[in-house]
């Protein structure tokens, strides 16, 4: 059993994870943390994802419940994972990020972490765009520059980062394939006069509207054909269940920063 602590828990990853960790027959909930002053603090985390109660309710304090947990999983903001990865370094307990927006400053604090326990942080813990990743990376190796690269990706109305931490992941993979630096060929949408297209350009179009769970395309232009390599998430039960899988196996490795690329062998 491995024993699983949520940060976050009140929000849409957070009450899908709480789901997800009761479904499975190898993990248990030891916590659920919400922000200081939520208003679930104090309420059975069952309640909040519709399980039936749980047993444990909902607290404002991560150190205070990381000497009960094995693992924390965390889907929330930059500034708190930040805060959050170092309390798990210093109590030793591994910790699993599919939080997305980093700045390098708070990547840096992830790093830092990294050197005292495992952290795997993905910012997209579904097992088909992991497996996606790779496929990225035979299609651009194979195609190589005769070929316009164009990601694409929609989201629900409340992300509130864009594009997409999977995109931009998209746009590395393929970037570091044919050997491109995507800090200077990344362009992110078009207006006006636009001139004729760089061929080095990677670009990215995003989409906000409704409530679309995570849809991303990678499109490779050519002349005469055009390859798609495609990944859409219907339910966040998939990054939950692949959040709740990485916690488990993470548990079983020395510090370091993992991804799920770790996990599956992919590397
Ligand atoms: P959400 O519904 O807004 O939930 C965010 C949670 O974080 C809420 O419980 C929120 O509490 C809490 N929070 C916000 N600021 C906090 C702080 N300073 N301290 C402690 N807790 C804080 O968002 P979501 O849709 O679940 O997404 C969360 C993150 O996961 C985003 O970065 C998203 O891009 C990412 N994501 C990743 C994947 C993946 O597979 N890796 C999949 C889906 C989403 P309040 O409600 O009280 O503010």
């Amino acid at each position: 059993m491995t024993r699983i602590v949520i940060t976050g828990a009140t929000g849409r990853m957070g009450r899908t994870l709480l789901q997800a960790v009761d479904g499975d027959g190898q993990a248990e909930l030891a916590g659920a943390v919400d922000r200081p002053g939520g208003e679930a603090v104090g309420r059975d985390a069952g309640e909040l994802a519709g399980t039936g109660p749980l047993g444990v309710a909902v607290g404002d304090d991560l150190a205070g419940v990381l000497p009960g947990g094995d693992a924390v999983i965390d889907f929330t903001l930059p500034e708190a994972t930040a805060v959050y990865a170092e309390q798990c370094a210093g109590a030793g307990v591994p910790l699993v990020v599919g939080t997305t927006g980093f700045d390098e400053a708070q990547q840096g604090r992830l790093n830092a972490a990294a050197e005292r326990v495992p952290v795997l942080v993905a910012p997209n813990m579904s097992i088909g765009v992991n497996l996606t990743f790779k496929v990225l990376d035979m299609v651009a190796r194979a195609l190589g520059d005769d070929y316009d690269v164009e990601v694409i990706e929609a989201h629900h109305r409340n992300k509130v980062d864009a594009p997409s931490g999977t995109a931009l992941r998209m746009g590395e993979v393929v970037a570091d394939a044919l050997g491109r630096d995507l800090a200077e060929d990344a362009i992110y949408g078009r207006q006006g006069r636009t001139g004729v297209r760089d061929q080095k350009t990677i670009g990215f179009e995003t989409i906000r509207a409704g409530d679309i769970v995570g849809e991303h395309t990678v499109l490779f232009a050519g002349a005469g054909e055009r390859v798609e390599i495609g990944h859409k998430a219907s339910s966040r039960m998939t990054f939950a269940s692949g959040a709740v899988r990485a916690a488990k196996w993470v548990t079983g490795q020395p510090p370091g920063r993992y991804d799920m690329q770790d996990l599956l062998g992919l590397r």
